[in-house]
């Protein structure tokens, strides 16, 4: 009999009651340390006291409106965001393959208005992920995701990955965008080197076409910088955000130059939830703690660290683990072990991993996460690799 949850997860028998900071305590008393973060989302770990108050404080005074009314909490967000970013205009999603769906209408709406509506082919990389829904899922056009799901929305073209002649060879003048991770996070924590961002960035100019990022999973802080791009030195034209932006309340958006969103009027686009005063008022303490250049220095100086431990775990255990991978506290171990057999192992530690694509372990913790836990961190990778070793 089919289960009462719709049977479309691998879920590991565990079951949390609750948690503070990087740390998860199981239904049962058992405490695990938590460098998962919930896919990249409890950017401020578990159960942050000024979110929580944050949160409650709203809770008790207002939960939603409707975009039918200004939403001052919305505005308030939309401000911070374009006043730290190469943005003028946001739009409020309540995820990261919402904010992928109007991604790709406002670049179809931009061609429309500019009177080249045939233009709309949107260039995509191997391993990407967007997301889950139809447009998504065509846009990332991985083989595991869209079988089955046929007919795929039309309009995308998936390119290799690091491939310069392709690349170029696919950029006509009649692209309309570029979409891409800056860092795939699904994919296997693969970093694009800040040359070829450029590059990119240089070829749209060149073509006009419009260059697309999604920081869904990058974004906010993880690596380092407020977003990851900016480690490049560019912009983009229109950026995708979710997961850390909400600390673990669902919340996505859409960040666009003006020129981007000119297509984009009163009623082209809408969400009954998105922008919802609940998320707005914690998306806004969110980013005013990660925004910070003092917090974000800290994440680089953690990241070093862990960093540092993870290399030598590399070296202690070469039959399980090749190296290292990523940027900031987005970091990734690609294995030699199968990375789920890792994963397993770290269970066992009471330590909590993602597996990723080219059997890469990520590690994505709470970009707070103290010095202490890293260190348990690396003792509890060292024993779970120690169990695997032949
Ligand atoms: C998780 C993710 C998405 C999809 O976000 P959801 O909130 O799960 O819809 C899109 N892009 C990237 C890069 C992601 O990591």
């Amino acid at each position: 009999m089919i289960s009462s949850v719709l049977p479309t997860y691998n879920r590991a028998p565990i079951a949390f009651a609750s948690g503070a900071g990087s740390w998860l305590t199981t239904t049962g008393g058992e405490r695990y340390l938590d460098l998962g973060a919930g896919i990249a989302v409890n950017a401020l770990g578990h159960a942050h006291p000024r979110l929580v108050s944050v949160l409650s404080d709203q809770a008790a005074r207002l939960w939603h409106v409707s975009n039918l009314y200004q939403i001052p909490e919305q505005q308030r967000l939309a401000d911070l965001l374009v006043a730290e970013t190469f943005a003028d205009t946001v739009f409020f999603t309540n995820s990261g393959t919402e904010a992928a769906e109007l991604a790709i209408k406002m670049v179809r709406k931009y061609w429309h208005e500019k009177g080249q509506p045939d233009r709309n082919l949107i260039l995509t990389f191997e391993g990407a992920f967007h997301g889950r829904s139809t447009g998504a899922i065509a846009a990332a056009g991985s083989e595991k995701m869209v079988k089955g799901f046929g007919p795929l929305m039309p309009g995308f073209q998936s390119l290799p990955w690091g491939d310069h002649d392709a690349l170029r060879a696919a950029l006509t003048d009649q692209v309309a965008a570029v979409l891409i991770e800056p860092v795939q996070g699904e994919g296997g924590i693969r970093t694009v080197p800040d040359q070829c961002l450029k590059g990119l960035r240089d070829l749209c100019d060149t073509t006009g076409a419009l260059l697309v990022f999604d920081e869904v999973q990058c974004g906010m802080g993880r690596t380092g910088r407020l977003f990851a791009h900016e480690w490049a030195g560019i912009t983009p034209d229109i950026m995708m955000v979710a997961k850390g932006i909400g600390g673990g309340f669902p919340l996505g958006a859409v960040l666009a130059t003006e020129n981007a969103a000119s297509g984009m009027v009163a009623g082209s686009h809408g969400s009954t939830y998105g922008g919802n005063p609940l998320g707005c008022a914690v998306g806004a303490a969110v980013m005013e703690t990660v925004a910070d250049p003092a917090f974000l220095a800290e994440v680089n100086r953690k990241a070093g660290l862990f960093r540092q431990g993870l290399e030598s775990l590399v070296a202690r255990h070469p039959d399980v683990f090749e190296a290292v991978r990523g940027q900031g506290l987005m970091l990734g171990l690609k294995c030699r072990a199968a990375n789920t057999d890792v994963v397993n192992a770290a269970y066992a530690q009471h330590l909590l991993t993602v597996p990723a694509a080219d059997n890469v372990l990520r590690l994505l913790p709470a970009l707070n996460i103290p010095d202490e836990d890293i260190a348990e961190a690396l003792t509890r990778l060292d024993a779970a690799a120690a169990g695997l070793t032949p």
